[in-house]
């Protein structure tokens, strides 16, 4: 099975994520703000030859965040057969923290 991640941030600065299967359809989302990570229920939506849109619920501020993506920019790899570390439980990754401001 191959599958394809997509990440954009929601109005709250939670980075959002998704994976989807290669119809485009949403195999599951997830959330992290700062060192907190959640699932993040995500559809989507729109799907045309071009682009379509993902929709998540943000588990931090509540808010739908609808995002659109150019089906192009996918990057589809294969999925192990063991279901890997879900992304949630990685370490946290080193913050870019600003150096000016
Ligand atoms: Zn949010």
């Amino acid at each position: 099975m191959r599958t394809a991640v997509v990440e954009s941030l929601c109005e709250c600065q939670a980075r959002l994520g998704c994976e989807l299967d290669e119809q485009r359809r949403a195999i599951r989302g997830w959330a992290r703000k700062r060192l907190r990570a959640d699932h993040a229920p995500a559809i989507t939506t729109g799907l045309s030859a071009e682009s379509f849109n993902v929709g998540w619920a943000c588990p931090f501020c509540g808010r739908n965040t609808l995002r659109s993506f150019d089906t192009n920019a996918l990057v589809y790899q294969e999925k192990p057969a063991n279901p890997s570390v879900p992304p949630a439980s990685r370490a946290a990754a080193r913050s870019s923290v600003p150096t000016n401001g």
